[in-house]
């Protein structure tokens, strides 16, 4: 008899997550006259400390790159083999009518369909700059590192656009790695070896963190010789694959204040788009993120359709803590699904979990390897605390228990 599916899409944070918790905790729970088998789908075949990324796109020597990469399908050895399969390739499209999805495989040219009795979509979100995380795959992700290292040695002018943390840690990375860190050059006496801008739109930086937070941020930046220009928006950038498909062309970057900036490397730190060109415009909101409501379900698309993490609409703030506050949510309705849908007498699931989002301040910025700032429930952070759990290794020491699993070995 052949298995049902549970078909995830993504292979990071939500989606090997997901497929962990699933594997221990739900399929343990369904009734034995059927099998199921976890199918995770990715365009990357290894997962990644995406927060990473600021520091890591500089050189190798900033972490181990076995503790930074790691092999899916090594993850999950562990489990029964009839119980678990990686699929290396692209979701190319979703047919929610049919409940089957199309995989474009990494190795061939030949799409596959495969269909599902229940799907989780996490494929996350992707950025502008190809050097902030898995756009790609992993290959894709070193060539653009690569490119940009080599250009590094001989940039003299480097433009980012974007105020926000993925922008602010990314420029306090290369003012530090680049021009050392000293309190002259914010006294303007002293030029920095390397020009380093960064142009937001905003009226502070960090628009999440109280302003007194920001302008003590700008100050971090000033000693890493990183000027800040605030309430100016980049307009246009020529040419236009700067930055995106190209990271080391040259630029030209107009702001809309009229200045113009001569870029040797530009990187534009803007936000994230929805990985859902694959998906229905039905089922997407106006970010295109997929409608998710406060239980994972995707109403809009049929039975056990599920959505979590940067894809989903139903968290407001997206980061890895909210993902980690999702799971045991989201798992336990699938888990209740699935056994409703195996026959289970509808008063022996329980209820329906529901997910309520911490909407609290939870926001540390490493400015370097030896600052920060952030604000945690709302309390400012000092310096050398945002150094001591995220500025040291960008959230290192926690991934290797979320890959693993074993930060699922209970049920919550
Ligand atoms: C530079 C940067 C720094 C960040 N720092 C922090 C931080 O310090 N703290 C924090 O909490 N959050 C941080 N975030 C946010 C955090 O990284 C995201 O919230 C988190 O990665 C989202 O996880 P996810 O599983 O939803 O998707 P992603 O991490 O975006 O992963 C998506 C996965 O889906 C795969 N995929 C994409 N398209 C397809 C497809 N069509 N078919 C199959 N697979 C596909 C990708 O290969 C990838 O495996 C940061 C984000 C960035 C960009």
């Amino acid at each position: 008899m052949a298995p049902k599916n549970i078909v995830i899409l993504g292979g990071s944070y939500g989606g090997l997550s997901t497929a962990h918790y699933v594997l221990k905790h739900v399929l343990p729970a369904l009734p034995a006259q059927d099998a199921y088998q976890v199918i995770v789908v990715s365009t990357s075949s290894q997962a990644m400390c995406r927060q990473a990324c600021p520091r890591a796109m500089m050189s190798d020597d900033m972490f181990p790159q076995d503790k930074l990469f790691v092999s899916i399908p090594e993850l999950f050895a562990q489990y029964p083999k009839d119980q678990f399969r990686f699929v290396h390739g692209a979701a190319t499209h979703l047919d929610h009518i049919g409940r089957v999805v199309s995989i474009a495989p990494h190795s061939s040219n030949t799409v596959t369909n495969i269909d599902f009795h229940a799907l989780v979509i996490a494929t996350g979100a992707s950025t502008p700059s190809p050097l902030l995380g898995l756009n790609q795959d992993e290959v894709f992700l070193h060539e653009q590192w690569a490119a940009f290292r080599n250009a590094l040695p001989t940039a003299n002018r480097i433009v980012i656009a974007g105020g926000g943390p993925a922008g602010i840690e990314t420029a306090g990375e290369l003012g530090e790695y680049l021009n050392g860190r000293s309190g002259w050059f914010g006294s303007k006496s002293s030029k920095p070896k390397v020009s380093i801008t960064v142009a937001t739109s905003g009226s502070q930086i960090l628009p999440a963190l109280r302003p007194a937070i920001a302008t003590k941020t700008e100050k971090f930046l000033a000693d890493v010789g990183v000027t800040v220009l605030k309430n100016t928006r980049v307009k246009a950038v020529s040419p236009a694959e700067a930055g995106t498909q190209n990271v080391t062309s040259k630029a030209t970057v107009t702001l809309d204040d009229g200045q113009i900036l001569d870029a040797d490397i530009y990187i534009p730190a803007t936000g994230t788009a929805p990985n859902t060109g694959f998906i229905d415009q039905a089922l997407l909101s106006d970010d295109t993120r997929i409608k998710t409501n406060n239980t994972f379900r995707v109403d809009n698309a049929g039975p056990r359709v599920y959505a979590i993490g940067d894809v989903a609409s139903n968290v407001k703030h997206p980061a890895v803590h909210s993902i980690l506050n999702s799971i045991p949510v989201l798992c336990a309705n699938i888990k209740r699904d699935l056994r409703l849908a195996a026959g289970v007498e509808p008063s022996l699931v329980g209820e329906d979990r529901v997910f309520e989002e911490d909407t609290r301040t939870n926001q540390m910025v490493p400015i370097g390897q030896s600052k920060g700032v952030g604000e945690a429930m709302g309390f400012q952070l000092p310096s050398v605390l945002v150094w001591l759990v995220k500025g040291r290794d960008y959230w290192l020491w926690t991934t290797g228990m979320l890959w693993t699993g074993k930060h699922w070995a209970k049920e919550k």
